[in-house]
């Protein structure tokens, strides 16, 4: 099919609709391998959009292409226990096997210009990493001999649906079920129950319960479907935030995975509760390979009269849910951001107030509940609130899904009521000699040897599910150094503290590993955490410095033994940028721009 045709089929399949833009730029490169200018020109016509407009999206999204990158496209997972199983081993045979430069920043073509090969942030497989994605579709555990039949594929010009199906098979990896994981709910049975309870009562009931939201802010979720509920307007959306992009965390993708249905009935309990028809999940691009089967669940709930038209053939009650997908910005998993991704514009945070729950989705009143939230509800509409705050603590009730990776013999999830110990996870993990578990993902807490005997919970250690173990033979400035670079990346550009702080943190870091650190760069970072914490627009800046003040304050040799005994080195030869001019005016006055002026006074 030509550019033409595909871009025309793609905007059609979208009802030329313009907030629908990313997914349309999504499905025209995923037909032509990357969108030219022409291509881009063309959307923007076909839209009704400005050429600025679609640049503006298209430029944003790191897994969207402006410039060819080849048929295969091939990134590399670089959360730091990637790195911790070899991604970089992993990346080095890649490139030799591809015929690719080894200097892959941000990525390189190969020879031929077949296939291109770079590095992305953690692609949610940290159970079974390393991991890669090629053309968008993940494949784990990529040992040599699995990258040399990757390199081999590649080569050979296999077209990637006809390479083997047993590489991209992706395990859930459930070490220990509990509510949320192994509860074998009849399907509907919570909506049904939720429908004999009318709206508050179901707003009742998950006020009850206590539950709190599980993507890491714990905002009470009672009291967020009341507000969505009160709001004025008669058109209300609920939106299922699926975009996991916290380093570390893969929860979602096994309840999606496994679950779908369940989530997907939370939703529709949620809509019945604040008067919703329309509903969305944001699917992380990173989870691009679920759609389909996450198409075949809701086609089933359709069927069921789960969803759609009249459900439970309570007259009046009409709800469908639809699945767009992100493009590899972790930024769009705060709520706002996500809503603007949505819209098919640049994901960057809104100004609150106003909150989504009055003016989100084009402006409506909109609920953003993530995945494991809106798990639980359907638990809670079955069981009641009171059942539900059996399990936890007072102040933290249900149970929580830990994404355990790292330095274990078995990674993967592990669910336990709130208040468990983090020794216990450490000791059903097979964890041994263990330095330091980084909780809740690069922005998290990073917790030190002396502090095992704290408790998962929203009045302890609060987490949205990433649990990164690390043993004695760790370097946690190395981790730090990582989740530096993962924030300068991931920094929306918005707001300058951010924009600016995060680079300036990680070429500091980069510089204190490359054997020029000094108290007088550590002192730099410190004030740019600082100035970065106060003023950045999101928590994505506020939280970016997380690992590296924890670090510092736990495990200071780590840092000590990189820091000289100088107070200052320079990090720009001023003499030797200024050669060049010296040798074409003549002048030989090396080091005069350094002259105090007491000779000359
Ligand atoms: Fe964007 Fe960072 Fe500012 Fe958040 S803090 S709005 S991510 S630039």
């Amino acid at each position: 099919m030509d550019t033409d045709a595909t871009i025309d089929e793609a905007v059609a399949r979208y009802r030329r609709d313009p907030s629908c833009l990313l997914q349309i730029l999504r499905d025209v490169q995923d037909e032509l391998d990357w969108i030219s200018p022409a291509a881009s020109a063309r959307i923007a016509d076909a839209l009704g959009l400005t050429p600025a407009a679609v640049e503006g999206t298209l430029r944003f999204y790191s897994f969207l292409h402006v410039e060819p990158r080849g048929r295969y496209r091939i990134l590399v997972s670089d959360n730091f226990t990637d790195r911790m199983l070899g991604n970089m081993e992993l990346l080095a045979r890649l490139a030799a096997g591809l015929g690719v430069a080894p200097d892959t920043k941000p990525y390189a073509v190969s020879n031929n210009g077949h296939a291109s090969l770079g590095l992305t942030s953690c692609t949610g497989l940290c159970d079974q990493g390393p991991a890669i994605l090629v053309n968008g579709r993940a494949i784990p555990r990529v040992t040599p001999e699995r990258a040399g039949i990757i390199a081999g594929l590649v080569k050979d010009g296999v077209p990637l649906d006809q390479w083997p199906s047993e590489l991209f098979v992706v395990a859930d990896n459930v070490r220990r079920p509990d509510l949320l994981l192994s509860n074998h709910l009849v399907p509907g049975k919570a909506l049904a129950a939720a429908l004999a309870r009318g709206p508050d009562g179901v707003i009742g009931e998950i006020e009850t319960s206590r539950l709190r939201g599980r993507g890491g802010a714990g905002y009470p979720t009672g009291r967020k479907w009341r507000a969505a509920r009160l709001a004025p307007g008669d058109v209300r959306y609920v939106v299922c935030n699926a975009d996991e992009g916290e380093p570390g965390t893969f929860k979602d993708r096994v309840l999606l995975q496994s679950h779908a249905a369940r989530v997907f009935e939370g939703m529709a309990i949620a809509a019945f509760a604040i008067g919703a028809s329309r509903g969305y999940v944001y699917l992380r691009g990173e989870y691009a390979y679920m759609r389909r089967m996450l198409e075949d669940v809701l086609a089933g709930m359709r069927r069921d009269k789960l969803l759609g038209t009249g459900i439970l053939d309570r007259q009046g009650f009409d709800f469908d849910i639809e699945i767009h997908l992100g493009a590899g910005a972790y930024i769009c998993g705060e709520e706002s951001a996500l809503l603007e991704s949505l819209e098919g514009k640049p994901g960057r945070p809104r100004i609150r107030p106003p909150f989504p729950v009055t003016h989100g989705l084009f402006g409506k009143p909109t609920l953003v509940n993530n995945v494991e939230t809106l798990a639980a509800v359907t638990l809670i509409a079955a069981g009641g609130g009171e059942w539900f705050r059996g399990f936890g603590t007072p102040r933290s009730s249900g149970t929580k899904i830990l994404s355990v990776s790292g330095d274990c013999e078995r990674p993967g999830l592990y669910e336990y009521p709130f208040g468990v110990r983090v020794s216990q996870v450490l000791s059903d993990c097979g964890a041994r000699r263990t330095k330091a578990v980084q909780v809740s993902g690069a922005s998290g807490v990073c917790l030190s040897g002396h502090e095992l005997s704290r408790r998962i919970a929203f009045e302890d250690v609060a987490t949205a599910g990433a649990f990164m173990v690390l043993d004695e033979s760790r370097d946690v400035f190395e981790m730090a150094r990582n989740f530096a670079h993962f924030f300068a990346h991931e920094s929306c550009g918005f707001c300058t503290p951010c924009r600016i702080g995060t680079s300036l943190v990680a070429n500091f870091m980069d510089e204190i590993a490359a054997g020029h650190g000094t108290r007088y760069k550590v002192g730099e970072i410190m004030s740019l955490a600082a100035v970065m914490r106060r003023t950045s627009h999101c928590g994505l800046g506020q939280t970016a410095c997380n690992a590296i003040l924890d670090t510092y304050a736990k495990f200071r040799p780590s840092w000590d033994r990189r820091l000289t005994s100088t107070d200052f080195e320079p990090t720009f030869d001023v003499d030797a940028a200024l050669a060049q001019s010296r040798a074409l005016t003549g002048r030989d006055d090396a080091g005069a721009h350094l002259d105090t002026g007491e000779q000359g006074a």
